[in-house]
């Protein structure tokens, strides 16, 4: 392990430092700004130590040797004598594409000069050039097709043929299957399908304005004016005054033509995209080979969880609209949808009988650092460690790279952390694969190398970057996808970690979240960072329980999202005539709160574009992880023998083996849509008592 070495500012450092004792290096260094190496030389090692990347031209000389590796690799897969197996091709051409694809795409968002970005947004352009290309290549798709239906000349394994279907899948989607005039046919309703996509993404964050005159004169003073017009940029949830959040939400929802007209035209294209390629909608193609396999068991799912959900979230709502009298006096007053963010917001702050601030000296980052070390050595025997990296190596110099190292099997990969914001940089939490893993030809493994991106403040001299009690959520919920990453060990990249089906990729950063919402585990590491007191157990216990408050409502609200996105990806038959029409409905039927008139919510509800049918992954990766935890984690959440089991029996494969039947294995029962819901009831109940508890305690 590497300690970072401080230059200057060390005196300062020591004053806030000097009472505590028992950080481990691993905190020390997440607690001090990152070291700003000072390179005399030139940048060495390039970034990700790339030595095409010592400076930003490197990009070009990537893309070109992509291009002819491309090239080389497709004479091998047509080749007659072939010696490999095919999908060993497929999977370096994907690899020797996706390498430069995923990387530069990073450096696009991440990287602060701006010669940089533009070189790797190039390389960007000409990769998709090169994947349009194979996209039309038929006699490399026929070559794949054959060994797909038929059998490879080589002996292959259950994963060679499982990860050649998706690969085939994968070359489907561009419609090179079909006869020429449908191809054509698919490729302009993609090209569509994309710009209605990115225009409704961008409308459906547009403030709505009105005339002042318009808009009744008790509320005008709610709203900033430009002109004569007011302008409503968003929903006010957090807002203590009622009448405005009232407003906020008629107004900001107010139905949008052009919005309805675009996402009218999005969900026509895909269903005409759907039937193309053979499929009866577009939810049943974009299902494929996912956990859940098809709509028709996602609606059994939701609907099950439906019915047993109504009666407890109505509860739920019983409460709020009890505060929401207190509040305002009125004794008749009823909750409406404008009221639930606000009210379950106040009651996590009540419970917590303290402000989020309180909590904020115990989460040092390196706490929270040292806390995921050790649950990883528990969990798995792997370590985390910081390293020093070589001049050139960074994009920027605020980040840290942690090697992750296996007791016995030694060095399994690298995560760069990129948590602290700056300028132009993406406010957004998420995981990138840099470079998935994969078995090479000569035997060995290619390391998989991750970013974790966060957006904490800088820490100062005068003290370390302290994380409000959902940002220790979010550092947890990213480092499970890079965990996904680090421990799977798949034959192939294309299935490496995270690539799986997007109904499970959220499995394991989930599941990471129950581990940092339980106070064994949070006890471990939340220790102030002056004094270096542990949380008090009363805090402890406020804390975890509150995560849990409301929880059927907002799961409610999540499966209503849920059921609105399959049924607009499903049979156009079953919708209304309008998009809002169709929300109404599916509202009664979902919701417990009613629908209110002149509003479109659905026309802001921008997850429609990107997950498209596949709302419902949040739902049921939660509904997994819950599972997984109950099982396996709730009774001992550092349990080496659980660990070790999860890792070899779900996170080793990745995307490698259906996530169906890897998940059935494991839980060693069927996932029918029953089981699922069940289980997240158990969940609802058991917390709901928790609280009941907590709450009588303290009255
Ligand atoms: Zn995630």
């Amino acid at each position: 392990m590497t300690l970072l070495k401080k230059p200057t500012g060390v005196l300062l450092k020591h004053c806030w430092r000097k009472s505590v004792t028992t950080w481990t290096p691993l905190a020390t260094a997440f607690n001090s700004p990152p070291y700003k190496k000072i390179n005399f030389t030139r940048n060495e090692a390039g970034l990700f130590c790339m030595p095409e990347l010592k400076n930003h031209e490197g990009f070009y000389l990537l893309k070109d040797n992509v291009t002819n590796h491309t090239e080389e690799l497709i004479q091998e897969a047509i080749s007659p004598n072939r010696k490999r197996k095919m999908v060993q091709i497929f999977d370096e051409l994907s690899d020797s594409l996706c390498k430069v694809a995923d990387l530069s795409e990073f450096i696009r968002v991440a990287h602060p000069q701006s010669k940089y970005a533009q070189a790797a947004e190039d390389a960007c352009i000409s990769i998709s050039g090169i994947v349009e290309h194979l996209n039309t290549h038929k006699t490399l798709f026929m070559a794949l097709s054959n060994v797909a239906h038929n059998g490879d000349i080589v002996p292959t394994t259950d994963v060679d043929k499982h990860v050649s279907k998706l690969f085939l899948f994968d070359f489907e989607q561009s419609g090179i299957h079909l006869k020429e005039e449908e191809r054509e046919k698919v490729v302009r309703l993609n090209d569509h399908i994309l710009q209605l996509g990115q225009k409704f993404m961008h409308g459906a964050v547009v403030p709505t304005s009105f005339p002042r005159s318009q808009v009744p004169e008790s509320i005008r003073n709610y709203f900033p004016s430009e002109g004569d017009q007011i302008l409503v940029s968003g929903l006010y949830t957090n807002s203590n005054n009622g009448m405005a959040r009232e407003a906020a939400y008629k107004l900001y929802l107010y139905p949008s033509e052009r919005q309805e007209e675009l996402l009218t035209d999005l969900l026509k294209c895909r269903h005409a995209l759907g039937k193309i390629c053979g499929f009866q909608t577009y939810a049943h193609r974009a299902l494929n080979s996912s956990t859940v396999e098809s709509p028709e068991m996602v609606k059994e799912f939701i609907d099950e969880l439906t019915r047993e959900l109504r009666p407890r979230a109505d509860a739920d709502f019983r409460i709020m609209e009890e505060m929401k009298r207190k509040e305002s006096g009125n004794k008749n007053a009823t909750l409406a949808a404008w009221d639930t963010p606000y009210f379950t917001s106040l009651m996590k702050r009540n419970a917590l009988n303290a402000n989020a601030n309180e909590f904020l000296p115990y989460f040092s980052l390196g706490g929270c650092m040292q806390g995921l070390d050790n649950l990883m050595r528990s969990l798995y025997g792997i370590s985390l460690q910081n390293t020093e990296m070589e001049p050139g190596e960074s994009w920027h110099n605020d980040i840290y790279k942690l090697s992750v190292v296996h007791e016995k099997e030694g060095l399994l990969g690298y995560i760069y952390c990129d948590f602290f914001e700056r300028n132009g940089k993406p406010n957004q939490d998420c995981h990138f694969t840099i470079q998935g893993g994969k078995r090479l030809s000569d035997g060995s493994y290619q390391l998989p190398i991750v970013v974790v991106m966060l957006n904490l403040s800088q820490p100062r001299w005068t003290g370390p970057t302290l994380l409000t009690p959902s940002r220790v959520d979010n550092l947890f919920h990213e480092m499970g996808h890079a965990m996904h990453s680090m421990l799977a060990r798949t034959e192939y990249q294309h299935v490496t970690g995270t690539r799986c089906s997007t109904d499970f990729a959220e499995v394991p950063s989930v599941l990471m979240e129950y581990f940092a919402s339980d106070p064994r585990v949070v006890r471990t590491f939340a220790k102030h960072f002056q004094t270096h007191k542990p949380m008090s157990e009363d805090m402890l216990q406020r804390l975890c329980a509150s995560k849990n408050l409301f929880s059927a409502s907002e799961t409610q609200l999540q499966v209503f999202y849920s059921a609105l996105d399959q049924i607009y990806h499903g049979d156009p038959s079953k919708q209304g005539a309008t998009t809002t029409e169709t929300l109404k409905n599916v509202q009664s039927d979902y919701y417990s709160l009613p629908y209110v008139e002149n509003t479109a919510w659905q026309l802001r509800f921008s997850h429609l574009v990107g997950y498209g049918a596949k709302y419902y992954s949040y739902l049921i990766s939660k509904t997994i992880a819950s599972w997984i935890w109950q099982t396996y984690f709730e009774e001992n959440p550092f349990n080496r023998e659980s660990g070790e089991k999860y890792r070899q029996e779900v996170l080793a494969h990745g995307g490698g083996v259906p996530s169906r039947q890897l998940v059935a294995n494991f839980l060693k029962r069927d996932l029918t849509p029953q089981n699922l819901a069940q289980s997240l009831i158990t969940e609802i109940d058991i917390n709901n008592d928790k609280i009941k508890h907590m709450l009588k305690v303290d009255a």
